[in-house]
């Protein structure tokens, strides 16, 4: 199977591609989306198969149910899990192990966090000092209302991480070089106190998040730089397909 994965960053993850997968039309094929048209035999399906490439057990993830918010869910070993159990997708009677944020952070070995994108950009972080892991979803909403900077504090807050020794990742999203936005989005940027990094019409979602962890003292920033516009062959992209697309998703965790 066809993954991404940040070199600077020991920790079990990947970013999933959409080669490899069950579904066709718009959705070819590794849809991990339920939040799309896509039968969700085949989601469930696609999700077994990136899985089961990463030697993860389907028991071992915890999907983030997103909402372009900047709320961070924070899974501490030894005390009991704020997860809660939800159906995959409104009316399915299939249940899934669900966070109600677009962030977490953990230090629980053995549980991964799965995140599902298609233009947003794919956030990791890992402090291999005290082996916490953070992942977030960071669409234009959730970078203007920071959230990186809240994961990263999240972090330091409930296990006393050092901004130093935290390591940054972005990942596949919507590039510079595609991602035309309206004065609307640069308004709410600048309402919520993160001013856009525009270049030209183009806003700018990978410096901006490098900023929001360079300001919180995190040193080692790794960028993919690979725009799923640009690249609708390896991801999926809701602009540059016309919303008619699939998702592909962030797992990552710690070693149980
Ligand atoms: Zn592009």
């Amino acid at each position: 199977m066809n993954l991404f994965r940040f070199g600077s960053l020991p920790v079990p993850h990947a970013v999933s591609t959409r080669q490899g997968g069950l579904s066709d039309g718009p959705y070819a094929s590794l849809n991990v989306g339920y939040g799309t048209d896509d039968a969700e035999e085949r989601v469930t399906g696609n999700r077994l198969l990136l899985l089961q490439s990463l030697g993860i057990a389907p028991e071992a993830v915890i999907a983030g149910r997103l909402s372009h918010g900047n709320a961070v869910t924070v899974f501490r070993r030894g005390q009991e899990s704020p997860e809660v159990e939800r159906p995959v997708r409104a009316g399915s009677t299939h249940r899934d192990r669900a966070f109600l944020s677009d962030a977490a952070v953990s230090d629980v070995p053995g549980l991964y966090v799965f995140l599902t994108f298609a233009d947003c950009v794919p956030l990791l972080f890992h402090d291999p000092v005290r082996e916490v892991v953070g992942a977030a979803h960071a669409g234009w909403r959730g970078t203007a209302a920071g959230i990186a900077r809240h994961t990263i504090a999240a972090m330091c807050d409930a296990f006393g991480c050092r901004p130093a020794d935290i390591r940054g990742a972005i990942g596949p999203s919507i590039g510079p070089c595609c991602y035309t936005v309206g004065s609307d989005v640069c308004t709410e940027f600048r309402a919520r106190g993160n001013p856009p990094i525009m270049r030209g019409h183009h806003l700018d979602l990978w410096a901006g998040n490098e900023v929001q962890m360079r300001d919180a003292g995190v040193t080692l920033v790794e960028t993919a730089g690979l725009c799923t516009a640009c690249h609708t062959d390896l991801f999926f992209s809701h602009r540059a397909e016309s919303g008619r697309t699939g998702r592909f998703a962030l797992v990552a965790g710690l070693r149980a």
